[in-house]
């Protein structure tokens, strides 16, 4: 039997290029294409049904029946001519993945012939049966059936000749079983709270959205090899395998050439992306070798969100006809860099202006001020409920690594922006002592432009850094859907907003000037959020030590940080704004904790399986090559040769025994901790118990098995090694 590592291999090393064979000339002839966009939308409607229609997506206001049967009509004829034989409603289960279920626009006329149909029932809503998804116990105890309706904010596109609908996804009692749904209800939440701050300034702003404009890692994987790879097949990162003699040491692959067959695979998936009008544009290679990342142009969130679904899909998609595999866990390989998703985030105004954009006035200076200190004091309050929501088992093996930001959530605002926070503090306490009496036209806000427009000064190390325009959230996790920090951070936003639009409207009640009110409140939370910001190395250890003086949060995994979403002050903002209930919260508390506890489940039977049928086996039969040899040697030899010679392969059997006996002993171990683990019927003791129980068992077993492949005769050895995986493109 030839080993299925060198098959593997040899695919690997003869695959050929793939050029798309048709490329058409310019990207905006084909731009958006397979998307129903607003351009689209008004070649197909009247003027009535198009306004109509972009008014409830601003608004959330309900779309009457006669304009959605316009848009029906009008998504049909669309579809129609662009080929699609189905349609779909496409949502965002608890999975974390999309969902759809297709049916084809035929319906038979009854004459034996068939016509295509799509009415607006079928537009609006629909009843997949979905009693599979997971729903924290929420549809077994009233209805098993949920519903899916249209979001309009999201344009409808076509993919694989299906016309896909993006969706919300609820029960028959109303409880969201999605992320969109408390997504878009955080967004109007923020509008909400965001406007009535805004119009302190100005009072022709009616609305203001959050942007997005994440990017998202990646790794490649020959195919073939990933194959030969069951720990990648079935958890998606490599529970075994020694570091490469070389990896990223040389910091050679980062914004390197980008191999050819990368190439030709990015622009087949960029060809893709444009017709669906996801706005990808930048592309290059990161850190580790054999990981690359790609970022679009920022969009309005609902929809960067399902960009960055449908985007995760094409990665997946079309690098197979590349002979790749992409992985988008966090953390396939150990001792490179893992895989993160940077949510660039920011608020957007109806006139079109970026509430982080300082302005040119001291008057808009004082805006761009009073959203900066709100962000930095609602983080202070609430950054455990934005730990909780990036929470995952893969992304706990990232968080804190020393290549990503730890999981204690801080701020970098850069040194200018730090002097500025600094005067206004004093300010503002001058201001104190003498209200009513300065005149708010006085008011001494530096001129914030001038200084940031060409200051360039980054922290790569923070979680959460200014970066002139935008706050850049890095914590997530290369695979978590962009919804979830998206939640958090809109919401936790609207509510400091609301509290501070309180503490003015008292204070201007006591009849201070509205700007100096403002700059009084500001002033005091700039004082009282002054920990959350860090402008040092968020890797280094003294981080670590001076965080925890100031009393920061550090939660290293998931089953601890996830229990922050039940802390009574998170469930009032949750509830207060109307994102998510108590019981929509407890639900999917629990989904998370299983998610988690399935996954570690997995990995382990995983590593089980590895080292009792592969990796044990091999050692055993390469043991007894050299025990053969040795016995032979002691034929040939006179006995004072045979035992100065026999001492290095002697040496060998007996470790080979060792590292055997260990990973057998700890497997068996762990085989035991899972069953009584298992046991276990309450599921937030069950998570911590597979992370001390179960997951502990993890480093030991993949020591001694690394170290059995560098022993092991390499011809024999079965898994793709490192630096095949990490190599080979
Ligand atoms: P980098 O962080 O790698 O230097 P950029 O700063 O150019 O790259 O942008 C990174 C991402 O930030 C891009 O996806 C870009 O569209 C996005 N971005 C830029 N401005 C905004 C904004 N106002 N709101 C949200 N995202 C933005
Ligand atoms: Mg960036």
């Amino acid at each position: 039997m030839s080993n299925i590592r060198f098959k593997a291999l040899e695919l690997a090393m003869t695959r050929s290029r793939r050029q798309m064979d048709i490329f058409p000339d310019k990207v905006s002839d084909y731009f958006g294409e397979l998307a129903f966009s607003k351009a689209v939308m008004r070649d197909y409607m009247s003027r009535e049904a198009y306004h109509s229609v972009m008014r409830a997506a601003e608004t959330g206001e309900r779309i009457d029946r006669g304009v959605a049967d316009q848009v029906a009509s009008a998504m049909k004829a669309w579809a129609l001519s662009k080929k699609a034989t189905h349609f779909t409603h496409w949502f965002h289960p608890l999975t974390g993945a999309t969902a759809e279920k297709h049916d084809a626009f035929i319906q038979p006329s009854g004459d034996g012939k068939a016509i295509e149909m799509f009415n607006a029932n079928e537009l609006i809503q629909q009843e997949p049966d979905a009693s599979s998804f997971p729903s924290g116990g929420i549809r077994n105890t009233f209805e098993a059936r949920g519903y899916t309706a249209w979001d309009p904010t999201s344009p409808a596109f076509i993919l694989d000749r299906t016309l896909c609908i993006p969706t919300i996804f609820v029960s028959y009692t109303g409880e969201a079983l999605d992320y969109k749904t408390p997504l878009l209800k955080a967004s109007l939440a923020l509008d909400k709270e965001a406007v009535a701050v805004c119009n302190y300034f100005d009072k022709n702003i009616n609305r203001v959205y959050a942007t997005l404009g994440w990017e998202q890692e990646y790794f490649l994987v020959d195919t073939a090899l990933y194959n030969a790879r069951p720990d990648l097949v079935l958890t998606g990162r490599t529970l075994f395998g020694h570091s490469s003699a070389k990896d990223q040491q040389l910091s050679d692959h980062y914004f390197g050439i980008i191999p050819e067959k990368v190439i030709d695979f990015m622009r087949e998936f960029e060809y893709e992306a444009h017709r669906l009008g996801i706005p990808v544009r930048t592309r290059h290679n990161e850190v580790a070798p054999n990981q690359f990342e790609c970022a679009p142009v920022y969009e309005e969130v609902n929809v960067a969100v399902d960009h960055n679904q449908l985007l995760m899909h094409l990665l997946e998609k079309v690098s197979k006809r590349h002979g790749y595999t992409v992985l988008l866990h966090e953390k396939p390989y150990a001792g490179v860099n893992g895989s993160g998703k940077h949510n660039n985030w920011s608020m957007s105004t109806d006139l079109g202006e970026n509430l982080l954009s300082p302005g040119k006035t001291p008057k808009s200076n004082l805006r761009f001020l009073t959203f900066l200190v709100n962000i930095l004091k609602a983080l202070d309050t609430n950054a455990d409920i934005l730990r909780a929501y990036i929470a995952s088992a893969g992304n706990d093996l990232r968080l804190g690594a020393h290549e990503a930001p730890p999981a204690i959530i801080s701020a970098f605002i850069g040194t200018q922006l730090t002097e500025t926070l600094d005067l206004i503090e004093k300010l503002g306490k001058k201001a104190l002592s003498k209200t009513g009496e300065s005149n708010g036209n006085n008011i001494n806000i530096p001129r914030i432009p001038e200084i940031l427009m060409d200051n360039t000064d980054r922290n790569r190390t923070s979680p959460f850094a200014f970066t002139g325009n935008k706050f850049e959230f890095r914590a997530v996790g290369s695979s978590s859907s962009c919804a979830k920090p998206m939640i958090v951070l809109n919401l936790i936003v609207a509510d400091q907003l609301k509290k501070f639009r309180n503490d003015v409207d008292k204070l201007i009640a006591e009849k201070v000037r509205k700007e100096e009110a403002i700059l009084q409140v500001i002033s005091r939370y700039i004082a009282e959020s002054r920990r959350i910001r860090f402008e040092g190395n968020s890797y280094s250890e003294e981080w670590i030590k001076e965080a925890a003086k100031r009393g920061l949060s550090n939660i290293p995994d998931t089953p601890h940080a996830m229990k922050s979403l039940l802390r009574k002050e998170a469930i009032r903002i949750f509830e207060e704004h109307n994102v998510l209930t108590e019981r929509e919260i407890r639900a999917r508390y629990e989904i998370k904790l299983e998610n988690y506890v399935r996954k570690i489940q997995i990995e382990s039977r995983v590593m089980g399986d590895l080292a009792i049928n592969h990796i044990i086996p091999i050692s055993i039969r390469y043991q007894n090559q050299l025990i053969d040899n040795v016995k032979g040697l002691k034929e040939v030899l006179d006995n004072k040769t045979y035992v100065a010679l026999s001492k290095n392969q002697l040496d060998t059997i007996r470790e080979i025994s060792e590292h055997i006996s260990i990973i057998r002993d700890r497997v068996i171990k762990m085989t035991e901790a899972r069953r009584l683990v298992n046991r276990i019927t309450d599921i937030e003791k069950q998570a911590v118990a597979y992370k001390e129980k179960v997951l502990v068992f993890f480093d030991e077993i993949r020591y001694h098995a690394d170290k059995l492949e560098l022993m092991v005769d390499n011809e024999i050895w079965p898994l793709p090694k490192y630096r095949e995986l990490l190599f080979i493109r």
